[in-house]
C-alpha cells in the first residue's frame, strides 16, 4: 500500500470508471473516505451492495462538500450543470478533476464554475471496456494504461502532481498535454474507430434478413470485433461526438479520402497499392505490441 492518497474523495458518477476508481482507492488507500453520487437509487443500491463507498447520495453538492478531491465521472452532457451545483460547496484547496474522454469541452463546461482557491486538473484515464454501471468496474482496469492530464495554464503544479501520483498508484502511466492536442490524438485513436464500428454494425443491421442472419453466423471473420466496440454506451458516445466535433470531423474527412483511394485501387485492380498499404499498417500493429498496448 502506498499510504493515504486523500482524506475524503467524492466520486460524482459511479459507473465503469467511477466504480473502478472506488475499487482502486479501496485497495491502494483503504483509509480514504469515499462518497459516491449518482442520480438513480438503484445505482446507489448497487454501490452499497458492492461496498465500494463509505456513503452514497443523489445530491452532488452533498457529495462534494468537504471533499479534498472531487472526481466527475458522468457522461459529458452532465458536466456543466454539475459544475454549477457543486461550485458553492467546494472547499478551499480542494482539487476538482474528471475522467471525461474529451478535454476542451470539459474545460469549457467546468472552468467558469471553479471558485478561486480550488485547483482544476482535467484528466482522462485512457482505459475502458464496452460495459457500464458500478458492477462492471474493476481496480485492474487502469493497470499499464495511459492517463492524460490537461491542466489549464493557471493550475498550480502541486495539485497536478497529486492527481498524477494517484493515477500512478493505480498502475497508470501519466502524461500531461494541452486539451487541444488531447482531443486531436483521441479523435484518431479512439473516436474514429468507434464511429467506424458503429457504421459497420449499422450497415449490417440494414441488410436484408437473409444476409443479416448469415452475417451473425459467420461474424468471427472480422465483424465480431466491431460489434464489441459498437456495443459501447450510447449516451457516452453521443456526448463524445457532440463534444469533440471539430477534431472528429477533420479526421473523418481524411479517413474518407483514404477510403476513396482504396476504393479506386480495388476498382482498377491496383494490387501493388493495396499490398503497400497493408504492409505499412502491419508495422503499426507491431509497434503497438512493442509498446505493450495490445
Ligand atoms: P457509466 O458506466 O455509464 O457511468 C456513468 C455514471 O454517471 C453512472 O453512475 C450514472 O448513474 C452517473 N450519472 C449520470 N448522469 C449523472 C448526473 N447528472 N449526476 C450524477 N451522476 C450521474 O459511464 P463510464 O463508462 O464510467 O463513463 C463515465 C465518464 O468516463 C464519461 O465522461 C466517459 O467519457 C469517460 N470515460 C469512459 C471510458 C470507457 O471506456 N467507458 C474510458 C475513459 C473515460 P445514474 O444513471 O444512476 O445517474
Amino acid at each position: 500500500m502506498s499510504g493515504k492518497l486523500f482524506n475524503k474523495v467524492a466520486l460524482i458518477g459511479i459507473g465503469l470508471i467511477g466504480s473502478s476508481l472506488a475499487r482502486a482507492f479501496r485497495r491502494e488507500s483503504p483509509e480514504t473516505e469515499i462518497i459516491a453520487c449518482a442520480r438513480r437509487a438503484e445505482t446507489l443500491a448497487a454501490v452499497r451492495r458492492l461496498a465500494i463507498a463509505d456513503a452514497t447520495t443523489r445530491d452532488p453538492a452533498q457529495a462534494a462538500a468537504d471533499a479534498d478531491l472531487v472526481v466527475i465521472a458522468t457522461p459529458l452532457s452532465a458536466y456543466a450543470e454539475l459544475g454549477e451545483r457543486i461550485a458553492p460547496v467546494l472547499k478551499n484547496h480542494a482539487i476538482l478533476t474528471d475522467v471525461g474522454s474529451v478535454k476542451q469541452a470539459v474545460i469549457r463546461d467546468l472552468q467558469p464554475h471553479v471558485p478561486s482557491g480550488v485547483h482544476f486538473v482535467p484528466g482522462h484515464p485512457v482505459a475502458g471496456t464496452e460495459h457500464s454501471g458500478p458492477e462492471s468496474g474493476f481496480a485492474e482496469l487502469f493497470r499499464d494504461r495511459w492517463c492524460i492530464l490537461t491542466p489549464p495554464p493557471e493550475t498550480a503544479p502541486e495539485p497536478v502532481a497529486a492527481v498524477g501520483r494517484m493515477w500512478e498508484s493505480f498502475g497508470m502511466h501519466v502524461v500531461t498535454m494541452s486539451a487541444d492536442h488531447h482531443d486531436k490524438v483521441l479523435a484518431m485513436t479512439s473516436h474514429l474507430p468507434h464511429l467506424i464500428a458503429y457504421t459497420i454494425v449499422g450497415t449490417a443491421t440494414n441488410l436484408e434478413e437473409s444476409l443479416k442472419s448469415e452475417v451473425i453466423e459467420f461474424s468471427a471473420s472480422g465483424f465480431r470485433d466491431f460489434t464489441r466496440i459498437a456495443a459501447s454506451d450510447p449516451v457516452m458516445w453521443r456526448d463524445i461526438f457532440l463534444n469533440n466535433r471539430e477534431a472528429v470531423l477533420e479526421i473523418v474527412q481524411r479517413f474518407t479520402e483514404d477510403l476513396t483511394a482504396l476504393q479506386r485501387a480495388i476498382r482498377w485492380g491496383e494490387g501493388d497499392k493495396l499490398q503497400e498499404l497493408f504492409t505499412r499498417t502491419r508495422e503499426i500493429r507491431r509497434s503497438i505490441i512493442e509498446a505493450k498496448q495490445a
